[in-house]
């Protein structure tokens, strides 16, 4: 029998409504032949009250009762999607993750698949059951408690399922309609995707990241599981939604496949620091121990004369989310006093974003970089900072022109139409 994964978000089982409209997509497809798993999410909203409860009674609480009590909303949800079925006359039932059993390491609220054996559901789709229901984003540690995957976690454990189970396809259902070449709320212009590869899909996170969790995108990618994302509200057939695919699956495409962006960046400048062999480590590390999340590195060597004679010193500039300045501010203010590093000033600005074009295209195409800065600077952009990647060129500017360089780097890549 093919088979297929059909993952529900929050959203898509929110209430016994809308999990009967889950219900009937996945009855379609038994009609179609194939056998399903179904990976249901929490009914929307739920995850957050459970967090908020556990955080209530206990501030700092034993991760291993987080898990077991956030877990239970996917639970939930999986029942009720077994006796919505059962009611259709589609032979089904639900597996809690310790049941399958789905294993995992030990480290609660952010567990890994370690395991996803197949025999307890291959054995009932053998006796005549259509449709295996699994809880999502949970399962079961070595010590036998139960933990969850970390937010957003029921997209992993449907693309695990569907490379543990070689499935045809494995269809994320949500509210969007598909991955999108830039956000439609920054431009109309902006035109859903047919097919988009993994990754590009991974490097396009801002863009997906509320559709898809990132490492369920990054194991579709290692096991080359199909992935597509469709919206649970439309009415869909073979070609809706966007296909997340290999790259040898897209015949044709365009130099670049998308602009991402990324709102609320910061941009720290150490100013004239001793340059000498260890001084990035110096920086870098403190920076790492205290949990800054660094994306974005530029080191500027100039001469600067010191008593007389000139010496090397370089200014470095690195980029960080804006709620990690703090952070990086007390990390690089007490590497100075403890005598690690040595700079002049501290300069940060706060008023800064980060836009991005993505394509796998660029790999074999030049000039992606000039036809980007040349967009920017018709527009009158200064552009503060810049970093490239195989498939991918970023740049820092003001965050006030965010959305005019998006729109103005959509419409100078042609992203409005088809390649
Ligand atoms: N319900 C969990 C969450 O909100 C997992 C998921 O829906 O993917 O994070
Ligand atoms: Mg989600």
């Amino acid at each position: 029998m093919p088979l297929l994964v059909m993952k529900f978000g929050g959203t898509s089982v929110a209430d016994l409504d809308r999990i009967k409209n889950a219900a009937e997509k996945v009855k379609r497809e038994v009609e179609r032949g194939y056998d399903v798993i179904v990976i249901v999410s929490a009914m929307s909203g739920k995850t957050n009250e459970l967090v908020g409860w556990v955080e209530q009674t206990s501030p700092l609480y034993d991760a291993r009762e987080y898990d077991a009590v956030v877990a239970s909303g996917e639970n939930v949800t999986a029942g009720l999607m077994a006796l919505t079925l059962q009611e259709m006359d589609v032979p089904a039932r639900s597996w809690q993750g310790w049941q399958v059993p789905i294993q995992t390491t030990s480290a609660h609220a952010s567990a890994r698949f370690v395991d996803i054996p197949r025999g307890n559901i291959d054995q009932k789709f053998a006796e005549g059951m259509k449709v295996a229901v699994v809880a999502g984003f949970q399962g079961v540690s070595p010590e036998g408690r139960i933990t969850t995957l970390g937010r957003g976690g029921s997209d992993t454990t449907a693309v695990a399922f569907a490379a543990a189970f070689g499935a045809e396809r494995c269809d994320i259902y949500t509210d969007v309609d598909g991955i999108y070449t830039t956000d439609p709320r920054i431009t109309a212009k902006a035109r859903k995707l047919e097919k988009i590869a993994f990754e590009e899909m991974l490097e396009l996170a801002s863009l997906g990241a509320k559709v898809l969790q990132t490492r369920s995108v990054e194991l579709a990618m290692r096991y080359k599981v199909r992935l597509r994302v469709l919206s649970s509200f439309e009415d869909s057939d073979a070609n809706s939604g966007t296909l997340v695919c290999d790259e040898e699956e897209i015949m044709e495409s365009k130099v670049v496949s998308g602009v991402a962006y990324s709102r609320d960046e910061a941009k720290m400048t150490l100013v004239s620091v001793e340059d000498r062999p260890g001084i990035a480590a110096a920086i870098f590390s403190p920076l790492a121990e205290a949990g800054v999340n660094v994306d974005m590195i530029v080191q500027n060597i100039s001469e600067k004369n010191y008593e007389g004679h000139s010496v090397a010193v370089t200014d470095m500039t690195f980029s960080c989310p804006i709620n990690q300045v703090a952070r990086a501010r007390k990390a690089m203010e007490d590497a100075k006093a403890a005598g690690e590093i040595n700079f002049d000033e501290l300069v940060e600005d706060t008023e800064v974003a980060k836009v991005s074009v993505v394509g796998i295209g660029m790999r074999s195409h030049a000039g992606v970089a000039a036809k980007m800065f040349d967009a920017l600077s018709v527009e009158g952009i200064n552009i503060k900072v810049i970093s490239t990647s195989e498939i991918k060129i970023s740049v820092l500017i003001d965050r006030k022109y965010m959305e005019l360089a998006v729109q103005a780097l959509h419409d100078a890549f042609e992203l409005d139409t088809a390649a």
